[in-house]
């Protein structure tokens, strides 16, 4: 292989001039030298004589042009270039520059034997002799296909990605400087907040958030949190440019250099807000399904807190009636095994008028107290099924009143109690006789039962088209919780006591009371006693329950 290459003895240039050592041999240095030249891999370094044809080759420039020493030496070296160079002369144009300034540098493509390209950075050094003459240039040709295709490739992607990040529509995609102000502006930050990019960039990204979270430094804390843990999620509401609010889900990234130094901050926002609606919505009504359970559970527990009570007030009522039925029953026949007794040992007409009268007179109080306590069951049955039909009439109160003390004076003096009744004049009125006389009856008879010895007063008078009735006692009183319930079916507040009753009385009172269109109410007080006070329209004309 014939290959003329530099000699540094005969050649100078003006950029160029190789130093030799003193100690060497300018002979070895020059071998030396072509020796290192020649084996160089990377760079292509060849001569070309002053018109461009090549007058040296080393491997590099065989490496990186694919032409082998033979091939090249003695071409010229425009065989390296793109026909569009060729057509403009740019290969001269080098030399030219070359020659005139003394060096031409330059990246670009160029061609290699098999007519593929590849990326280049020249040099292009003009070789003068002693006495300046140019004798030639030097060429050192490097391939940065690579460093170019990775640039390229580089450029492509972040072209790529600035398209894509511009672009998106569904994300607002944002990057800030480190202060906070917008750098960058995509399409959905555009569509989600209403700003164009030429309105915000610039601006401090505090303006998306609502003033409550700027005053408690919500926007300092997060870019913190973002340098210090590299990244902040959050989600909250936000402020679009028209002021009206969306719930955003915020991711924001601290953007570093190779030093790790913090240059930016990437935010990327969506807007969650029909998402949060719909989680609202099925919250709300998750806890409404959760507060009805709870009201129907309520509702269930209170029935059957009200069922066992109810269950237990009527075993009570059994166990009651049982007995008050019983109570009569045992003197009644006591007397009639007597009679019987008599009958049998035919000493019938021994018995004087007087104890006859007596075994009588016992038959009738038990029969009547039977059909009494039957009377009220009946009555409580017939309320029930809405049934108490009034037969009104006209008549005189207070003639009522005044009679029924007579029919219960053999009671009253049983009882051991001074009942006073205070009625002036007569009260016509239109009631349902025999009703109006139960509820005469049971008041009285309560008064003598719970009244404990003590004096009655009974009061009847009339005002204003309303007769009223009050039965006041002295006796057992009542307490101020159960002044309500006393009127409640089968309540009895002295059942422990002596005193006999199915606790009917007052609730039948009450409903006769109120299908006449009236009131009662009962009131009690340690120190004046218990008063039970009617008010009834004078005139009914209603049809009863
Ligand atoms: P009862 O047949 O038990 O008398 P009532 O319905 O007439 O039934 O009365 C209900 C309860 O109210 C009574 O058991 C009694 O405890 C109380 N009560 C009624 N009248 C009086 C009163 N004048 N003083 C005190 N307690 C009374």
């Amino acid at each position: 292989m014939s290959n003329k290459f530099l000699n540094t003895s005969s050649f100078e240039s003006s950029e160029s001039v190789l130093p030799l050592h003193d100690s060497v041999s300018p002979a070895l240095a020059e071998e030396k030298f072509r020796l290192l030249v020649e084996s160089v891999r990377d760079y292509g370094i060849f001569l070309i004589d002053k018109q461009g044809f090549i007058e040296s080759w080393n491997i590099g420039a065989q490496r990186i042009k694919g032409y082998s020493a033979d091939e090249a030496i003695g071409k010229h070296f425009s065989i390296f270039y793109t026909s569009e160079d060729k057509i403009r002369r740019h290969p001269q144009y080098e030399l030219e520059i070359a020659e005139k300034v003394g060096k031409y540098e330059e990246e670009g493509w160029r061609v290699r034997k098999d007519g593929t390209k590849f990326w280049s950075h020249i040099v292009i050094t003009a070789l003068r002799d002693k006495r300046g003459e140019l004798v030639g240039f030097a060429k050192v040709t490097r391939d940065l296909t690579e460093r170019k295709n990775a640039e390229e490739q580089l450029k492509l992607s972040e072209e790529r990605a600035r398209k894509m990040f511009e672009s998106v529509k569904d994300y607002a995609m944002i990057t800030l400087n480190c202060d906070g102000t917008v750098a960058t502006w995509n399409e959905g930050a555009r569509r989600i907040k209403g700003y164009e990019a030429k309105e915000i960039v610039g601006k401090h990204f505090s303006l998306f958030y609502p003033d409550q979270d700027i005053q408690m430094g919500k926007c300092e804390y997060e870019l913190k949190e973002a340098i210090e843990t590299g990244r902040l999620e959050d989600e909250g509401w936000r402020i679009r440019k028209d002021g009206t609010r969306f719930w955003a889900s915020v991711a924001i990234t601290a953007i570093r250099d190779n030093d790790g130094t913090v240059i930016a901050f990437s935010q990327v926002t969506r807007d969650m807000t029909d998402r949060k609606r719909a989680d609202d919505l099925l919250k709300m009504s998750y806890s409404n399904l959760e507060k009805r359970i709870d009201e129907r559970t309520n509702q269930l527990m209170s029935t059957n807190i009200k069922l066992q009570d109810a269950i237990q007030v009527r075993d009570e009522f059994l166990s009651i009636a049982s007995h008050e039925l019983r109570t009569p029953l045992t003197p009644l026949k006591l007397q009639i095994q007597r009679l019987l007794k008599n009958i049998q040992n035919k000493s019938l007409s021994n018995m004087s008028e007087k104890s006859l009268e007596k075994i009588m007179s016992s038959c009738d109080t038990s029969i009547s107290r039977l059909s009494s306590l039957i009377d009220n069951l009946l009555d409580v049955s017939r309320i029930n099924m809405g049934k108490l039909n009034l037969n009104v009439e006209t008549f005189d109160l207070k003639e009522m009143a005044l009679e029924l003390i007579e029919r219960h004076k053999l009671e009253i003096s049983n009882s051991d109690t001074e009942v006073t009744i205070i009625a002036k004049d007569p009260i016509w009125g239109s009631f349902d006789r025999l009703r109006v006389e139960q509820v005469f009856t049971n008041l009285l008879t309560n008064a003598l039962k719970y009244g404990n010895r003590k004096p009655v007063r009974i009061e009847v008078y009339e005002e204003m088209g309303w007769v009223h009735l009050s039965f006041h006692d002295r006796g057992l009183g009542i307490a101020p919780n159960d002044l309500e319930r006393v009127f409640e079916r089968f309540e009895r507040l002295h059942a422990e006591d002596t005193v006999g009753g199915l606790g009917l009385g007052l609730y039948i009172t009450r409903q006769i009371i109120e299908a006449h269109g009236g009131t009662i109410k009962a009131d009690s007080s340690k120190e004046w006693g218990t008063v039970f006070q009617v008010k009834m329209p004078l005139n009914f004309k209603g049809q009863g329950l």
